[in-house]
């Protein structure tokens, strides 16, 4: 499984380049509470939002060149779920064809 951004350690930070990701501010946004449950409605209220902060991300492409590169752990990555990323590596598409997609 390809670890999360907002989830790296500071080495893997530093090595992959992620130090500047927007989603380290508040790892539970795109990953979901570890301690409760979500409503679906609070589930789709928190993609929403982690989706905006992803737009603001400089490190948006290269968030999506590694989820499709990899198998990506639950989370929004780059404005995406991690099984939408799933069914876009299964259906043989890149990185770009899923930046294109990109609002
Ligand atoms: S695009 Fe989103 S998930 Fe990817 S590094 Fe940036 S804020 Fe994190």
């Amino acid at each position: 499984m390809t670890v999360h951004p907002s989830k790296l350690s500071l080495t893997s930070r530093e090595a992959l380049g992620f130090t500047e990701a927007e989603c380290l501010y508040d790892p539970e946004l795109h990953t979901g509470p570890e301690a409760v449950d979500e409503s679906p409605e609070e589930e789709a209220a928190r993609h929403l939002i982690a989706t905006e902060v992803c737009l603001a991300c400089p490190l948006l492409g290269q968030c999506l060149r590694r989820a499709v590169a990899g198998s990506p752990e639950p989370g929004i990555w780059g404005t995406f779920d991690a099984e939408s990323l799933t069914a876009i590596i299964d259906d043989g598409n890149t990185a770009d064809h899923a930046l294109s997609e990109v609002a």
